[in-house]
């Protein structure tokens, strides 16, 4: 694995210590990608060539030097990013699983065959596109680049890797890692920026992108313009329905973290929490929430049993703060936090929020912060309106007990994820992952779909000779 020369530098700091520089690095100019292009496609023809065994056997080989020094990439992980040591932990964890699982996946069988209209065989076969460009952000700086890349290289890609800016050191432990067990340019990491990121667009076969909605709208239409495949993953609005029976404690059990843990910086966070019933209900859901998110220790992610750490950097923390100031103003009520913690480190307290207008911006576009409004629905139907009523689509939760009125609720949902008693975040690798909506663009990817959208499908009709 190589990182080609370049000239503009680039630093990422940790947002618990600012003053505190993670990393110093140079950044890939885009003039420099078509480069990297070329050399990952002729790695990419001998790779595809090596065979089924030879792919399985490099990507089990990741494996196990990723469990091997999994301690190191953790503590960079808490410190670049600021990520609770224990979600670090449980991220590189995840990766490990990653790679043993789509390691297999390259013994998958790549066709069908079907009954032939005349003599002879009609098959079909899955073969690799090429290079995938990949782009991510910073807050899974291992997992989210491993769920792209893993499944490309399991099928016989080539892949260019353009990391967040405020995850670059981890991406390039990544790639280090990398180069001992796979060939040399099949999977390069281009640090940069935006200008990075386009460019990498222009010289792809296909292209991953997990960010921002704005950027991934560009994304998606610049590569629709070149005509290769795209999938975008993006923001989220995620509502929790807490239905008229649930256990109020245990909801709040759950909610709280899915709110708050990682100061909610997840685009499976709970942003909205609906409580169905009247007003009785949602101050009984409101005080269970202030206990668990009160309970919730907020600091130095190193720390073990911290649970909330910083924001990711100075401009994060003010945006969380210019929004919950204007929920103010539109006549919201804070109910817990609400404020800039007084110390070093881009911190903000976890805040819940209610009396918030639904229309307001904190209830409809993402907030990447520790923030929660909670509503009052009358009845079912309006809560399963409110939850609705973004136009983003990624998960929403239900919580109860009555088992034919969770699955109604949860077959009126179009989220592209539905948990029932169990909290917004958290992912199943070996599932399909994704959203509709605004969310999403594109097939989903992870589980056995990860693979499929970084191959192309042929039809072979094979006649014997006249
Ligand atoms: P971001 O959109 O700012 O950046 C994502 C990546 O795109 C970075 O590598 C960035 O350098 C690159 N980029 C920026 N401009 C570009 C351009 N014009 N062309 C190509 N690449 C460009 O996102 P972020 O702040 O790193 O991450 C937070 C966002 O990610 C949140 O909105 C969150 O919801 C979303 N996210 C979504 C998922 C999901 O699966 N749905 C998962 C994690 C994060």
């Amino acid at each position: 694995m190589s990182t080609p020369t370049s000239v503009p530098t680039m630093e990422s700091h940790s947002p618990h210590a600012p003053s505190h520089r993670v990393a110093k690095f140079e950044a890939v100019r885009a003039q420099e990608v078509p480069g990297a292009a070329d050399a990952a496609r002729q790695a990419q023809t001998a790779w595809w060539a090596s065979g089924a065994s030879t792919r399985a056997n490099a990507l089990s080989d990741l494996a196990v030097l990723l469990r091997e020094r999994r301690s190191d990439v953790q503590q960079l992980i808490v410190e670049e990013v600021g990520k609770p040591s224990d979600e670090a932990k449980g991220e590189v964890s995840r990766a490990v699983s990653i790679c043993n699982y789509y390691a297999q996946r390259a013994y998958a069988p790549s066709g069908d065959t079907f009954p032939s209209s005349m003599p002879g065989r009609l098959f079909t076969e899955r073969r690799p596109r090429g290079v995938a460009g990949i782009i991510t952000p910073w807050n899974f700086p291992v997992a989210i680049p491993l769920w792209k890349a893993v499944p490309a290289l399991a099928v016989g890609n080539a892949v260019l890797l353009k990391p967040s800016p405020e995850a670059t050191a981890t991406a390039r432990w990544l790639a280090e890692t990398a180069s001992s067990v796979l060939p040399a340019d099949l999977l390069q990491v281009l640090p940069g920026e935006a200008t990075t990121g386009s460019a990498l667009v222009a010289v792809s076969d296909v292209v991953s992108f997990t960010g921002s909605e704005q950027v991934g709208r560009s994304v998606v239409t610049a590569a629709a313009v070149r005509g290769i495949p795209v999938q975008a993953e993006m923001g989220g609005q995620n509502a929790a329905i807490v239905l008229e029976d649930a256990d109020v404690e245990a909801a709040a059990r759950q909610i709280a973290p899915a709110a708050m843990a990682f100061a909610g910086q997840k685009c499976t966070a709970t942003r909205r929490v609906i409580v169905v019933g009247g007003q009785a209900r949602r101050r009984e859901v409101r005080d269970a929430l202030v206990s668990a998110v009160s309970a919730m220790r907020v600091g130095d992610p190193s720390i073990d049993g911290v649970s909330v750490g910083p924001l990711i950097s100075e401009q994060a923390r003010d945006r969380a703060l210019t929004f919950v100031d204007r929920a103010i103003s539109a006549g919201a009520q804070v109910v817990v936090g609400g404020r800039a913690l007084p110390q070093p480190g881009w911190y903000f307290e976890p805040t819940l929020i209610e009396d918030l207008p639904p229309d307001h911006e904190l209830a409809c576009e993402e907030l990447f912060g520790p923030v929660a409004a909670i509503f009052e629905a009358g009845d079912v139907d309006e809560a399963v309106d409110l939850a609705e009523g973004t136009r983003y689509g990624l998960v929403t939760s239900v919580h109860g007990r009555d088992a034919a009125a969770l699955l109604d609720v949860a077959c009126r949902l179009s989220t592209g994820m539905i948990k029932v008693n169990a909290p917004t975040t958290g992912v199943d690798f070996y599932a399909p992952f994704g959203g509709e909506g605004d969310s999403s663009y594109g097939p989903r990817e992870q589980g056995e779909v990860g693979p499929e959208f970084y191959t192309s499908v042929h039809t072979v009709t094979f006649a014997p000779h006249a």
